[in-house]
């Protein structure tokens, strides 16, 4: 017998992580999606599991990285070897997880968009509803909260590109410039083909993202490459006041939780898909939000002060702390033990801060 309904909205990694926990712990589980699972993903495809919870994704894995190369006011190198992060083809990995979930008895209904209406009626069908259909999610639409994702996301503009990368075998790019608070980035996912963009963390008026995406492919010689497609998104980095709507439970996107540093969110979605299962499971409905901030609050607290500093002491010296890790070929290793050092850091942040002020 089963423990009652579940549903879930989107079959991204949120609602997929959601959907194969729920099922674990014995509901019925039906997870509508508004197009096909792994299809139209807006992503560079970096998987990085920062908080050390997740492992290596089951599938899609393209290989595990080895190295960033930074590019500041010189080119750097850090040494990414004991980080959990892989290039992965999200679709691939997204289909295996649909498979999955549908081998352990969730109902898959793709093609399936879920309006406003439709969550309406939903809600009284299903005892509980886990909406991870991203930004901006159907919940949104229906309570009237589109705008925090607006005012709380950075911005990103992105080509998916096919040349010769093969000089980055097994590594990354990272840029940074002095122009704006965010990063360029080329992630390969293989010899031929890359995912090329950037992001800014806070929008500046009048910046023009795909002119400035068309000025880094030229810098960085990928002009001659082919372009296969190209997208913008948002990537929302604050969490709305309430997370839990009559009997809704956002997760993802939709729970406004990607990286505020780096934009990065699978992690984030899949940690939030789960533990939003496991308390509709355990009763403890109520207590989402404080049992989601115990797991992800040390790191989301810390890389907001991280950005905080960055913003406010600006590309000299976020340039020389990079210079710093890479002549000691680490990778910022704290950043990865965010419940280890987040206390002192943010206290060492805050006096940097008020010592420039
Ligand atoms: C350009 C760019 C690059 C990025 N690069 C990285 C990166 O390298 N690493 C990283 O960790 N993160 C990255 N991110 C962030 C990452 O993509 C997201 O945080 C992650 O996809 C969130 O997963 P999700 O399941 O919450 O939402 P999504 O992946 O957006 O999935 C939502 C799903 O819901 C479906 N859906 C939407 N509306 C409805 C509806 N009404 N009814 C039914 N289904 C619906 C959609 O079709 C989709 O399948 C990037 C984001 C952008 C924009």
């Amino acid at each position: 017998m089963t423990k009652g309904k579940v549903c879930v909205v989107g079959g991204g990694p949120a609602g997929l992580f959601a959907a194969i926990e729920a099922a674990k712990r014995d509901f019925s589980v039906t997870l509508y999606e508004m197009g096909e699972i792994g299809e139209n993903i807006k992503c560079a495809e970096g998987f990085l599991d920062s908080l050390n919870i997740l492992g290596e994704p089951e599938a899609g894995v393209r290989f595990k990285v080895r190295e960033m190369v930074v590019r500041g006011k010189e080119t750097y190198t850090i040494d990414m070897s004991p980080i959990n992060l892989w290039m992965i083809d999200r679709k691939e990995w997204q289909k295996y997880l649909g498979e999955k979930a549908q081998r352990m008895g969730v109902e898959i209904s793709e093609n399936h968009p879920i309006s406003p209406d439709d969550l309406e009626r939903i809600k009284r069908e299903f005892r509980w509803i886990i909406d991870a259909s991203g930004i901006f999610s159907v919940t949104s639409k229906l309570y009237g909260f589109k705008h925090f994702y607006t005012a709380n996301s950075g911005v990103t503009v992105q080509y998916v590109m096919e040349g010769d990368f093969s000089c980055l075998k097994e590594r990354i790019l990272a840029g940074i410039e002095p122009h704006y608070t965010g990063y360029y980035w080329i992630f390969p996912k293989g010899p031929q083909i890359a995912n090329v963009g950037m992001g800014v963390l806070r929008y500046k008026k009048g910046m023009v993202l795909r002119n400035e995406l068309e000025r880094i492919v030229e810098k960085e010689g990928l002009k001659s490459y082919r372009i296969l497609r190209s997208f913008g998104g948002l990537c929302p980095i604050a969490i709305p006041g309430r997370i839990v709507y009559d009997n809704i439970l956002l997760a993802g996107d939709a729970c406004g939780l990607t990286s505020p540093l780096h934009c990065g969110g699978i992690d984030l979605a899949c940690i939030s898909g789960m533990t939003a299962a496991a308390v509709i499971a355990e009763d403890r409905v109520s207590g989402y939000k404080d049992e989601l901030w115990k797991v992800i609050g040390d790191k989301i607290t810390l890389e907001r002060e991280l950005f905080e500093f960055w913003d406010s002491r600006g590309y000299d010296t976020v340039d020389a702390l990079i210079r710093r890790f890479s002549r000691k070929k680490k990778f910022p290793y704290f950043l990865m033990n965010p419940t280890k050092y987040s206390r002192q850091l943010i206290l060492l942040l805050k006096a940097l801060k008020l010592s420039r002020a």
